[in-house]
């Protein structure tokens, strides 16, 4: 059975992969200085016959690598990119390797790993059985900051895939038709005239005022937004002093929601309070755009085949020793229950609709052709994202286990589509439907520069 060519072949990678996964977690690089990272998974790209493109799409930690030849083509999305502040070492309690250093909290060392295994074993499955069809892996930047794969689509990446896939590791092994929301992310500068805050005040138009209006208009404005709508902001720039009118004052804005019109439709209405608030005070304001993700779109012909490959590829066994790791993580959350808890969750759990109040930039490219994400246990039941327990787990022998089996269950999926015209094109019929008409837009102007050197 394929599936089973498809496991060995990973199984006989796993050292390469799981060094490939460990020297990534050891040298954490934050978004667009990925530099080692890159070098080392085009590194294992080559040794398995792939032709790579190292800065590809014009940016330095991008990579574009091929193996195999005509049609159907695959494209799998691999991530590298660290977290700032979650340094720690793998081991089950807090205990930063670096106090307040960058770390793995979101285990984007696994998921590189995982889409290298899974390209490697889909390149060669197909060469084995004598069928046709590319492989390309994707290694996309900054996927924590303002997320590679938006650049990458600006320059044209992915649409020249018939699908993709992607998977994150997760504290269970549930894939989820939910979207992941869409995002829009703003600066908005005001600027008014300085003077002394005491004797000339009323010389002075105060930049801050406006910016403090425009958060009390977006704070009303909650109540009149759709219940998925998110706002964030922080004041960039408040002045410099508190005897001194402020002629300059920034704030930036995240708005999120599941859709991507109701995020342009309430970024429209943001961009009201700001001007209402520059109205106001006599100030001006300019809009900066910073760019955007859209939701996910997950396809459904694509999930029934992982939900496949999952009854055919054994869920993890953990030792003794990892069931104690998870365990004692585990207890640091409140929600922890003494004998009622499990250390881990494998159990496979059927694919439902289910929003995911985060964002990815995966999304953009579930927009450009059809796609899907797999979610495989790598972490403890009670784990949190972007936290210490992450980086320990993305660390750890738990953690390479399920980006060991994220490997198998993609390159199966994906070899199950390959092979099946009638599937495939389901999936792209399933796709155009999603897109109701419409084509994607890249939220990233022309303009807008690639911040490479910035962050
Ligand atoms: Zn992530």
């Amino acid at each position: 059975m394929t599936t089973e060519l498809i496991a060995a072949v990973i199984d006989a990678h796993e050292k390469e992969l799981t060094e490939l996964s460990r020297k990534i977690w050891e040298n954490p690089e934050i978004g667009w200085k990925e530099i080692k990272a890159v070098q080392w998974t085009a590194k294992v790209l080559e040794n398995n016959g792939f032709s790579v493109e190292n800065g590809a799409y014009g940016m330095p930690t991008a990579i574009r690598a091929v193996r195999g030849s005509g049609f159907p083509i695959v494209g799998f999305c691999a991530e590298y990119d660290c977290l700032p502040g979650l340094s720690q070492k793998a081991c089950p309690y807090p205990d930063p390797v670096t106090p307040g250093g960058y770390g793995h909290g979101c285990g984007h060392n696994l998921l590189g790993a995982g889409c290298v295994g899974a390209a490697i074993a889909l390149a060669e499955t197909l060469e084995r059985t004598g069928r046709p069809g590319t492989v390309i892996l994707y290694g996309c930047p900054a996927e924590e900051l303002e997320g590679g794969k938006g650049f990458m689509a600006r320059a044209g990446a992915f649409a020249e895939c018939d699908f993709t896939m992607a998977w994150h590791p997760a504290g269970e092994d549930r894939d989820s038709y939910g979207e992941h929301m869409s995002i829009e992310e703003a600066s908005f500068q005001f600027r008014g005239v300085s003077a002394h805050a005491a004797s000339h005040a009323f010389l002075g138009r105060s930049a801050l005022d406006a910016v403090q209006l425009m958060n009390i208009g977006c704070e009303f404005l909650r109540e009149h937004v759709t219940d998925d709508v998110r706002l964030h902001y922080e004041i960039t720039n408040a002045g410099g002093a508190a005897n001194v009118v402020p002629d300059f004052a920034e704030v930036s804005y995240m708005v999120r929601a599941l859709r991507r019109e109701t995020v342009m439709d309430t970024f429209a209405r943001v961009v009201k309070c700001a001007e209402g608030a520059a109205h106001m005070t006599d100030t001006s304001v300019k809009v900066l755009i910073k760019g955007g993700f859209y939701p996910t779109l997950q396809n459904h012909v694509i999930g029934e085949l992982v939900q496949e490959a999952r009854k055919e590829i054994p869920a993890e066994v953990y030792t003794e020793e990892e069931l104690s790791f998870a365990d004692r993580i585990n207890r640091f959350y409140p929600e922890y229950e003494e004998g009622v808890t499990p250390p881990m969750s494998t159990e496979n759990q059927a694919l439902r609709y289910e929003p995911i109040f985060q964002s990815t930039d995966y999304g953009d490219v579930q927009h450009i052709r059809p796609g899907f994400q797999v979610r495989e246990a790598c972490a403890p039941t009670l784990f949190r994202a972007h936290s210490w327990s992450m980086t320990a787990s993305a660390g750890s022998s738990i953690g390479e286990k399920g980006m060991l089996r994220a490997a198998k269950l993609m390159a199966a999926a994906a070899y199950k589509l390959m092979a099946d015209p009638a599937k495939l094109q389901a999936a792209k019929e399933e796709f155009s439907a999603g897109m109701a008409g419409k084509s994607y837009e890249c939220p990233l102007s022309d303009e807008l520069p690639w911040p490479y050197g910035e962050t």
